[in-house]
This record gives C-alpha cells, structure tokens and sequence, in this order.
C-alpha cells in the first residue's frame, strides 16, 4: 500500500480528479490518498506560492503527488507552483509519452508513439540572468555532469523498462561545444551499458523538423531542458490529443504526476471535461510505484473505451464516436472495461512491474585544472575595435597580453572585419605572454589597472584547461 499526495486543483480539477482515482481504486490500485489544497485559494489568500507550508510537509512526506491542474490568478507576483514544485523536489526528469490514438483522434500522424525525457532542473532555466550594458542582458546557461548522467541513465533504464528499440538525443553541439557537447558526450558514455538499445545524436534543428515531419522514425527522445520544453509540447500536438496527456516529473526522493493541460476553467462543474489527461499521468504515478499490473489494467480498459466510440465532449466526432459521455460517465465506462484489452490499438505491456531504481550520482574524481587565461567582459560604447584594443591594450604588461577581443562571440580584434556589428557589450581575453599558466593575481591586477584607466569592466570568465584541454569556446572567426 502506498499513500500519495493528492491536489484536486482548480477548474474542472475536481471532477477529473475524483474520475481518475474512481477508476484506479475499482482497478485495485493499492493506493491511501491523503489531499492537500494548491492553488487559486491558496493564491488569493494571500500566498504568492500557491501552497502553505503544511501542505510540502505532507508531499515531502509521502515523496508521491498525484496533481490536478491549477489556475494561476492574472497579475503579478504569482509564482508558477510547477516551476516551484520541481525545484524544491528535485524532480530533474520529465517524461512526456506522445501517441497518436488514430482514427479516433484526427492527426497526420497515425502510427506514431514516442516519449520525450526532459531534463528539468538547469540549463537556461536555472533562471540566473543579468543586465550588464545599456544594450546587453544574459542568461546562463548551466550544463552540469551529474544533470546529464541522471537524464541520460534515465531515458536509457525507461526505454528498457518498457520494451523502447531506441534512445534519440538532441542537441545543438555543433555550436554550443560546452554544454550541448557535455550532454552529447554523457549519452554517448552511458549509451555503452546499454548496447542492446540503438542509439542516436541528432542536432536539434534538423531532428525537430523531422520529429515534427516523421515522428515514427522516433521512440524515446532525451534532450536538455529548454529543448525539450518546446518540443515535448510540439510532439503532444502532432498527436492531435494534447488534451489526452499525462507527465511525469521525476526525482531521486519525489515524484510528481499531473495532466499536460490547464485547468479549463469555461469547463468546470459541467461534468464535460476529459479525465484521460490526468489519468494517464495516474498510469505513470502506478508504474512508478511498482504497481504496473494495475497501470497496464487501467490503459488497457481506457484504450478499449476510445476504440469502442466512447469520447467526451472533446474528441467526440460524428461518423467516428458512437457515444458522447460525461466526465463520470466516461470513468464508469473505463471501469466496466477493466481486465479488457484494445482490439485495434496495440495493447500495453508494463512487464517487469518494479519502480525504475538509478544508483545515486558519484561524483568522480577531481581533474587538473589550470588556469591560463582569463575574458574580461567590457562595457563600451565606441565603436572602433582597435580603439577599444589600444585603450585596454594597456592592461597588459610584459607576463600578461590582450589576445582577442570579441563582440557577441564574434572576433572583431586583431582583423576584424568594418561589416560586423557591434553593440556595448566586449570580451577581451588575455592570456600570459609565454603560455604559461595564469596566477589569479595577475587578474586582479589587470582589474585594478582597467578601473585606474576608467574602462567599466563587468566581469571576468576564468579560462582553465582540464587535463591539458582547453575548456572554453574560441572566438567565433578566431
Ligand atoms: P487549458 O489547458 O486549461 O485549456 C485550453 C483549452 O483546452 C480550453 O478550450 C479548454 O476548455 C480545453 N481543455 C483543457 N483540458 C481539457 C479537458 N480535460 N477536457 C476538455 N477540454 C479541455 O489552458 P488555458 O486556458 O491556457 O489555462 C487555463 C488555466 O490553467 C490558467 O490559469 C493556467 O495558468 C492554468 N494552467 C495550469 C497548468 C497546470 O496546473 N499544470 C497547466 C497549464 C495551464
């Protein structure tokens, strides 16, 4: 017996919750539910987290949550309980499985069945960003080791645990050498414990046009986070069903489990809403937990009510369905087709039945680093390239040299080209004159000398090597 956390939500949040659990508790679910309340009322009185303290003591608790969409309230000052939720947990994968349910649901993509694993946690939504000239902000892009080697073993122990031929990941390596080329270099590390499964790079641009043209050439798809954020939601749209999906957000202690959709709340209270988005999250939360006999009952008997025509509201289409239903009355025709299997579409096989289990990152051993450069990062509002190289040119000293100055990655100095454009916003990278490492002393030196000469320095990016290779991006044209 497990007891999970529910959130019933907003919206028609309640009806689709009380449909799902309806269903799960007559599939024998061996599941204690104890609920908490998230979201508008909690919003409105007055916590911008959308969830009291008492509520996370009572998720942390039982590590599994069960949760119905929520309406966020307009106006600012609200914080997104999903973004706050995988944070705080930890939950750094998301599992999004995409397919198709032709020729109930319309879609120009009938055969196709695919499941997209997230990374959750960093990238560009670690959320670190900064000003730092009149005409230039950023944002940090943070790649970590252990974020990829936990995605990654992810993607590879799910496609095991569910018969999947095939682990795709997609990346942008090609420019981003780094952090793309981290993610990449994991998947093809890990990839090797587990030769039985094909496995392939594709850089995203080129592997998002062809899983939006050829989605069956696809099985599992892993991919960093922003990547995946765009395209687990193209992939759910090409199957014509956004409406019908479920995710999961995975972490080492807790899980979340929840319907991609929104709390439609033009919906609510009409008995009208599609409980099948909330319900499939529900068949990964039973998965999850090692109860895949009543995940795969449950699927079963739900793909065997959509081929026998009876559709909600949503998907309900003359000539195609044979019976419009209620929220309840959709949940009852579920329950009257547990231990039924699908005639048309290919029947679900959890096998195994045990909870996926990832060994605990370790982290490996410390490798030589050197430092034998550093960037400093210069707000400037001229123009002229090699002004700027003879004004900062004189921070170098007879140990210390400038050796690039770049606008916006692009080389500008020494031979830069008139055509390129150049904003405020300047790297100049200097590095010992005879190739001998740096000493954290002379940056701070070359600092000093730049605030005595009036340059505005923003910041510094130390250049190391690691093992003897240089892990930093050249100049784009050096
Ligand atoms: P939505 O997903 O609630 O609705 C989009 C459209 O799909 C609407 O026409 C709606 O009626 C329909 N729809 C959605 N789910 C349905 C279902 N199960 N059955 C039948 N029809 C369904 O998106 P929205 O209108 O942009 O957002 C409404 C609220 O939901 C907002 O407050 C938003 O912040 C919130 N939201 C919450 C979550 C979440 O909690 N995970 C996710 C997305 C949006």
């Amino acid at each position: 017996m497990t007891t999970i956390t529910v959130a019933k939500g907003d919206g028609i949040g309640p009806e689709i919750m009380d449909a799902t659990l309806r269903i799960l508790f007559a599939a024998g679910a061996k599941i204690n539910v104890e609920e908490v309340e998230v979201g508008e009322k909690v919003y409105l009185a007055g916590n911008t987290a959308g969830i009291a303290k008492s509520s996370w003591d009572i998720i942390r608790k039982n590590k599994i949550f069960l949760k119905a969409p929520i309406t966020t309230p307009q106006g600012g000052g609200y914080k997104s309980l999903n973004v706050t939720t995988r944070k705080f947990l930890g939950l750094y994968a998301n599992i999004r499985p995409c397919m198709s349910l032709h020729p109930f649901v319309k879609t120009k993509h009938p055969v196709m069945d695919i499941v997209i694993i997230r990374e959750n946690e960093e990238d560009l939504y670690a959320g670190i960003e900064h000003q730092q000239t009149d005409e230039v902000v950023q944002c940090l892009k943070l790649i970590s080791r252990p974020g990829c080697e936990k995605i990654v073993r992810y993607a590879f122990e799910y496609a095991r645990a569910y018969n999947r031929k095939k682990v795709t990941c997609f990346t942008k390596d090609n420019i981003m050498k780094q952090t793309d080329g981290l993610f990449h270099q994991v998947f093809d590390e890990i990839g090797k414990e587990y030769p039985e499964i094909e496995q392939e790079h594709w850089i995203i641009d080129i592997g998002a046009a062809k899983l939006a043209d050829t989605p069956e050439a696809f099985d599992v798809i892993v991919m960093p986070n922003l990547y995946g954020d765009v395209l687990s939601d193209v992939a759910a749209q090409i199957t014509g069903s956004v409406g019908l999906a479920g995710s999961a957000n995975i972490g080492e202690e807790c899980a979340m489990f929840e319907a991609i959709h929104g709390s439609a709340p033009k919906r609510a209270g009409q008995n009208v809403a599609n409980p099948s988005g909330l319900l499939q999250g529900a068949i990964m939360m039973l998965n999850h937990i090692g109860q895949s006999d009543i995940a795969e009952k449950v699927q079963n008997a739900w793909l065997r009510t959509i081929e026998e025509g009876k559709h909600t509201n949503d998907i309900y289409k003359e000539g195609v369905s044979k019976q419009k239903l209620s929220t309840s009355g959709f949940a009852d025709a579920i329950i009257e087709n547990l231990g039924k299997k699908p005639t048309l579409f290919h029947e679900a096989v959890y096998a195994g039945g045990k909870p996926l289990q990832l060994p605990a990152y370790k982290r490996k051993t410390a490798q030589k680093k050197e430092l034998i450069g550093t960037d400093i990062f210069v707000h400037w509002s001229g123009t002229d390239p090699d002004e700027l190289a003879k004004k900062i040119g004189k921070l170098s000293n007879n140990q210390v040299e400038l050796t690039m100055i770049t606008n916006r990655g692009i080389k500008v100095w020494p031979d830069g080209f008139s055509e390129t454009f150049c904003t405020d916003h300047w790297r100049c990278r200097f590095k010992t004159s005879n190739g001998t490492n740096m000493d954290k002393k002379q940056i701070i030196e070359l600092l000093r000398i730049a605030e005595q000469e009036g340059i505005d320095t923003i910041k510094t990016e130390n250049l190391y090597s690691f093992e003897g290779r240089h892990a930093f991006s050249l100049g784009q044209g050096q």
